[in-house]
């Protein structure tokens, strides 16, 4: 068991386990948390037996060890952590001006299969627990030595398959004994889980919503992302209407666009119609080719063309700048190339 991971009730209920006062649990925390230390050897403000004993418990400050990172020019850099079974998981550092996001993942794999996503040609291994998918944030955020402000879950996975750990971790970022992260400033992106939309919803988080539309009608969507026949278009659409009317929050539908595939005037038009009067805004993203996928990206008149239609209709709408894409860190393109 690691630290990371635990909520404050847990960590209290472990030191009082251990015959130790309540409050070293909130010591813990910020050596792990504020001050981004995971050795209990250098926990210098704890009784040293106190530390021996964590470690007889087979406690560990973190859950992932660094196993390789890529950095590109643009200051983007990808990450590949291993975790404490050997399986891997891949995050992204995505700076930009003040603004510092992690994009990291929840599940080893997916289970979900979009046919444009590298991710999802590798199959489902296994879900992470909340201590793997926070430590991810705060891992890099020592790393990069800054507070990181903005956290997406949009690596590898599908984060409302893993319902209860994804939840957890974004408590753990929000908390103000873990990494004090708004939770306006937190991102979960889903191809479509509808049940869990709902759940969401009413857990009382000014968290995001992201959905990965990619079609506008089910024969296209099912074909791209293959968990649209269990909750087709129809139903995501309306739960993703009903998140925002509840959440008061405007909910993203990513769009990416694949030349000859969904970027046609019939693609422009039935996305207006579902995307009309509500509060969403759609994020148009430039595809970054992945090996063995044979799709292309769109190209870039045909995005401004999208564009320009959405907003003339009252769409709030915008083109994705990518970033990292030359070191695959980009939409769809995590476990391309760090070698397990
Ligand atoms: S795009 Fe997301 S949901 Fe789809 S296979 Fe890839 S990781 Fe899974």
């Amino acid at each position: 068991m690691q630290i990371v991971g635990l909520n404050l009730e847990e960590l209290e209920e472990l030191v009082l386990k251990l015959g130790e006062p309540r409050y070293r649990a909130r010591q813990l925390l910020d050596w792990v948390y504020k001050k981004g230390i995971d050795d209990f050897g250098q926990m210098s403000n704890l009784p040293a037996l106190f530390r021996e004993r964590l470690q007889e418990q087979g406690l560990a400050g973190s859950a992932l060890t660094q196993a390789g990172a890529e950095e590109a020019t643009d200051g983007t850099k990808k990450y590949l952590f291993r975790l404490p079974d050997d399986f891997c998981v891949e995050a992204v550092y995505i700076p930009e001006k003040k603004r510092k996001t992690v994009c990291f993942s929840t599940q080893v794999g997916c289970a979900v299969g979009c046919t444009f996503c590298a991710t999802g040609q590798q199959g489902f291994k296994r879900n992470l627990t909340a201590g793997e998918i926070v430590d991810q944030v705060r891992k890099i955020g020592v790393d990069r030595r800054t507070r990181i402000s903005h956290a997406v879950a949009m690596g590898q996975g599908e984060p409302l398959a893993n319902y209860a750990a994804t939840l957890k971790a974004l408590r753990l970022l929000n908390a103000d004994y873990g990494l004090q992260m708004a939770a306006r400033h937190l991102t979960v992106s889903t191809s479509g889980v509808v049940p869990a939309i709902y759940r969401l919803a009413d857990e009382k988080l000014q968290i995001n919503l992201a959905l990965s539309l990619h079609a506008t009608n089910d024969e296209l969507r099912s074909q791209l992302i293959p968990l649209n026949r269990t909750y087709p278009l129809a139903q995501v659409i309306q739960a993703c209407r009903d998140y925002a009317a509840k959440t008061k929050r405007r909910v993203t539908l990513e769009y990416i666009m694949l030349e000859g595939v969904n970027d046609g005037e019939a693609d422009l038009a039935r996305l207006v119609e579902l995307t009309v009067g509500w509060l969403c805004h759609v994020n148009l993203i430039p595809y970054n080719p992945v090996p063995a996928v044979a799709y292309r990206p769109s190209a870039p008149r045909t995005r401004q063309r999208f564009l320009g239609y959405l907003q003339e209709k009252g769409v709030a709408a915008s083109i994705r700048q990518e970033r990292g894409a030359e070191v695959n860190a980009a939409c769809g393109q995590l476990r391309q190339h760090l070698k397990l």
